[in-house]
């Protein structure tokens, strides 16, 4: 079938071109065996909603359905990637166990798997002991237990049924931007606000890989932007730009799947925000920055085979605060910094000590044949992460660095060394709304690009 489209746009090119063209092809065509599909995620009554620690209310209906979504690449070889994106705010260590434990039996391992975050700030809360730390009602926190069970479930199967009809497919990858994200840390001369700072650093890349089939038909269109889905705050479950995003290019080739991963956009918010309307609109930019990158003439073609590679990482937090510091914390007015204190207290009563080293943070790298290297990341990474690895992991012209960030287990915020030492909130203030101590050690950001490094090395086509 595909021949037949070829034949038809190179018929006066003569045929012996034609005749080269075709076996190109044809030779690339046999590298990739993919398919993709979408399950209904919305949970099916209204439970406490991730986002926004103020909130003091569970959920009041949907806008639409939020979806988990499964891309399957399987190289020549029978080796698989199977890359799940989510309308979440993040992926919990728990959920990810979960469905590792179920894909198993689909010959899915622990590298092969990369689940990612869209962030939205209008999806289910998915940490119930977050919950029980805030004081809400447990009955919202039992929910929410039972929702990360009932959607690994559904993520699971999906990826068995997904596995069972990968077909041969091509893989392109170009790229295009999209300018809505906008550096959210602004210096007021005495620390950073969370406020619009034009003038900070940001990556408006939008990495685009689409997977064609023999007849040349778009079957799932896989993207990605480093920007906060902060762009709404209410009640109704919302996937936020990256569901409007998703749905205009799946109206713009029906049969196809379009798929979103976040980037390292910790210190990215879309801009202005806070309606519906303006969602919908940076789901339109970012749409349309999908669409420039299908139609660009520089794109490439993905040859070679599959390179998986993931690993924990021991990564330090900064000395704890001592006993009196933490008393006296008790004391503020901030009801955030009072819950911290009495969970390191709690802890502090329990263990004996304030426990400084969080051992599995997991890194992944995965070489998509020669030309493109994707770098998987936990937690809500900074965007300095994703410009440094564009820089240091590129494999020249005609190649490709794609970073995620809000991969595999989103705990809370990854600073890069500039960002802990400029502080503020993404640089450790943050930490008061998980059960870590406080800010990571100096040496967070090194231990990370070290880990990066050693797995891309290991995954290069040799
Ligand atoms: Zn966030």
């Amino acid at each position: 079938m595909r021949h037949a489209i070829v034949l038809t746009s190179l018929m006066w090119l003569g045929s012996s071109v034609l005749s080269e063209q075709s076996q190109a092809m044809e030779d690339v065509a046999s590298d990739w065996r993919v398919a993709a599909g979408a399950v209904v995620i919305t949970p099916d009554e209204d439970i406490w909603m991730g986002g926004y620690a103020a909130r003091d209310e569970p959920a009041d209906g949907k806008i639409h359905d939020l979806f988990a979504k499964v891309l399957v690449v399987e190289d020549r070889h029978g080796e698989r990637l199977v890359i799940v994106t989510t309308d979440l705010l993040g992926i919990t260590g728990e959920l990810r166990a979960a469905v590792e434990l179920q894909v198993k039996q689909y010959g899915v391992d622990r590298k092969n798997l990369l689940m990612n975050a869209s962030h939205t700030h209008c999806g289910p809360e998915l940490r119930s002991e977050r919950l029980l730390r805030m004081g809400i009602d447990s009955r919202f926190a039992a929910l929410s237990r039972h929702y990360v069970r009932w959607i690994s479930e559904r993520i699971a199967r999906l990826v068995g049924e997904v596995v069972s009809r990968v077909e041969p497919a091509r893989l392109i990858y170009s790229h295009a931007r999209a300018g809505f994200a906008m550096n959210r840390r602004l210096p007021t001369g005495k620390g950073f606000i969370n406020s619009p700072n034009p003038d900070g650093v940001t990556d408006h890349q939008v990495p685009v890989l689409r997977v064609e089939n023999d007849a040349g038909e778009i079957k799932a269109v896989l993207f990605g932007y480093a920007c906060h889905a902060t762009t709404l705050s209410f009640q109704q479950f919302c996937g936020d730009y990256p569901a409007f995003a998703q749905q205009f290019v799946e109206d713009a080739h029906p049969g196809a799947i379009a798929m979103f991963m976040n980037g390292c956009s910790a210190d990215q918010n879309p801009y202005p925000r806070r309606t519906l309307d303006l969602a919908k609109q940076h789901g339109r930019a970012l749409a349309n920055g999908v669409e420039t990158a299908l139609m660009t003439k520089k794109h490439i073609e993905l040859t070679g085979t599959l390179g998986l590679a993931f690993q924990h990482v021991a990564l330090r937090f900064a000395d704890p605060p001592s006993r009196a510091d933490l008393d006296q914390q008790l004391q503020s007015g901030n009801r955030y910094i009072r819950i911290h204190a009495q969970s390191l207290i709690d802890e502090l009563d329990s263990a004996g000590h304030i426990e400084t080293e969080f051992n599995h943070f997991p890194v992944q790298v995965v070489s998509l044949g020669r030309e493109l290297i994707l770098v998987g990341i936990c937690g809500e990474a900074v965007v300095d992460y994703s410009l440094r690895c564009k820089k240091e992991l590129s494999r020249g012209p005609g190649t490709g660095v794609w970073v995620a960030g809000y991969c595999n287990d989103v705990f809370g915020y990854l600073p890069s060394e500039r960002v802990l030492q400029e502080g503020g909130y993404e640089g450790g203030d943050a930490m008061r709304y998980t059960k870590f101590p406080g800010p990571f050690h100096s040496s967070v950001e090194s231990r990370i690009m070290n880990s990066i490094h050693q797995l891309a090395n290991e995954v290069a086509p040799k």
